[in-house]
């Protein structure tokens, strides 16, 4: 029912092309919003916990821009929605390698499940790839991110799995990553030997602040782990609204456009960041819109700017059309080694020099007294 997938287009062709209805006369342009609990029995699907057409339109996608086969992205119900869906892949007693700096709500799962007695977690250093390798004997599942939320610190995926296969070969745990911050369009962890990668769509695919929502996308060889990741989604109820779906869906029409912008005004900030007398270090991995600031002064400097940033809105979360700045020790279960005068910028696509003006006269706000 979805149209052709077109394999050939390149990413920016095919987040606009991809997820539509058969072009034949007066067929709508858009997939609509399926509002069904139901469906007419003797069809392929009886019940809409199991699939809603809304969603494969963007599932198409998602698969599409990962580079992996068709029906091989399952929209959950967030991102942490999807985590959890991958965190369940691992048996009872298990162990899951994750990265220290991971997403505060991921390490707030593992840290919940490993109390919980279900499994064990062993934490590395996300740059360390000798470190995580030989962290991952007998492990489940290694759960990497990159780059890591907040730290910004970045994983050589394909060092990983080549170290992995030649260390535990068939043994080895199944890889998942992370690729909220990058976006399909700047990473492509399937492409570096991953098994999944998760994303919180509510970031960048969606891309305005809105709507709440998750993915998983899985290599065409694992149709085992895809077939799973479904139960989980099924019998956990962890699904999207198709209202949710949709949105994202809009959203990912534009992410090449938003994520362009937003990509130049981060280099260019941090180009003016760097060495500026109120910034102690500046985190940026060398691409996209996401960037840290350690402020000179500690935490009480890097609150004031917080609340001195008119343009800027101080609020947690990322990736929307509006620039976000935020102290990420706020957060109960952020890492103790994430420093106190931290802020994590999400750069979005307003004009850059009015960004640039708001951030510099918070700022100087933090030298004057
Ligand atoms: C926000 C985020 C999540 C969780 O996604 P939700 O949609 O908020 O549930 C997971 N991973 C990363 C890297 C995130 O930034």
């Amino acid at each position: 029912m979805l149209s052709t997938p077109h394999a050939s287009l390149r990413a920016a062709s095919r987040v606009v092309a991809l997820g539509r209805p058969q072009r034949v006369p007066g067929a709508p342009v858009n997939v609509p919003v399926h509002l069904t609990s139901t469906y007419v029995s003797g069809g392929e699907v009886s019940y809409a916990r199991v699939s809603n057409p809304t969603w494969e339109a963007l599932e198409e996608v998602l698969a599409s821009l990962e580079g992996t086969d068709e029906g091989m992205a399952l929209a959950f119900a967030s991102g942490l929605g999807a985590v959890a869906a991958v965190v369940a892949l691992v048996p009872v007693g298990g162990v899951v390698v994750a990265p220290r700096h991971a997403y505060n709500g991921t390490s707030g799962l593992l840290a919940e499940r490993e109390a919980a007695g279900a499994l064990i977690v062993r934490r590395v250093g996300a740059e360390d790839t000798g470190g995580i390798v030989a962290a991952c004997e007998g492990a489940d599942l290694l759960l990497l991110e990159s780059p890591t939320n907040p730290m910004m610190e970045l994983t050589d995926v394909a060092a990983v799995v080549r170290g992995l296969d030649e260390r535990w070969g068939t043994d080895r745990p199944v890889v998942a990553c992370d690729n909220t911050f990058a976006t399909p369009l700047l990473r492509r962890p399937l492409e570096q030997g991953a098994d999944v990668v998760v994303h919180s769509a509510t970031k960048y695919l969606a891309g305005h602040s809105d709507v709440l929502l998750g993915a998983v996308v899985v290599a065409g060889e694992r149709t085992d782990l895809l077939e799973r990741l479904h139960t989980h989604r099924t019998l956990h109820g962890a699904v999207p609204g198709p209202s949710e779906a949709w949105l994202v869906l809009r959203g990912v029409r534009t992410l090449h456009v938003r994520l362009e912008r937003a990509s130049a005004t981060a280099a260019l900030l941090v180009d003016r960041l760097t060495g500026h007398p109120a910034v102690e270090r500046v985190r940026f991995p060398g691409f996209g819109a996401m960037l840290c600031l350690e402020v000179a002064g500690g935490q009480e400097a890097a609150e004031r700017v917080c609340a001195a940033t008119r343009l800027w809105t101080h609020s947690t979360s990322l990736g929307g059309v509006e620039s976000q700045i935020e102290r990420r020790r706020v957060h109960a279960l952020e890492a103790r080694t994430v420093p106190v005068n931290l802020l994590r910028l999400s750069v979005g696509v307003e004009d850059a020099e009015d960004l640039w003006e708001d951030l510099a006269q918070a700022l100087a706000q933090t030298l004057e007294g």
